[in-house]
């Protein structure tokens, strides 16, 4: 082994999960070490059904999807109103003579 180059290896180093508290010792070259979550309280191994949310991941798609229901909305609103601006048209007299025989059918009642 060349000198001065390995680094130290700690045989008691500490692994604590911040999910449940539990720590592991193992041999590693970083004496103290913090993961979220481990093989006691990881959903795999304890066969409970929940989410590992660590990062926020399924709050951030809650709100996307509720922005997306508003938009969904708000163009399904749009749409409303185009389909009505087109009724209203397509009702509307396309013609001269057909504009004056509005006039006189209301000019005659
Ligand atoms: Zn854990």
């Amino acid at each position: 082994m060349k000198k001065g180059i390995h680094p130290k290896i700690y045989n008691n180093a500490t692994v604590t999960c911040a999910g449940c508290n539990t720590t592991y010792t193992i041999p590693s070259t970083v004496e103290n070490m913090q993961v979220e979550i481990c093989a006691n309280c990881h959903p795999f191994y304890t066969g409970e059904k929940r989410f590992v949310d660590t990062m926020g991941r399924v709050e951030k798609f809650m709100q996307r999807q509720k922005v997306a229901k508003k938009a969904k909305e708000e163009m399904d609103k749009k749409i409303a109103v185009k389909k009505q601006i087109e009724e209203k048209k397509k009702s509307a007299p396309k013609t001269l003579k057909e504009m004056m025989n509005a006039a006189r059918s209301q000019l005659e009642k």
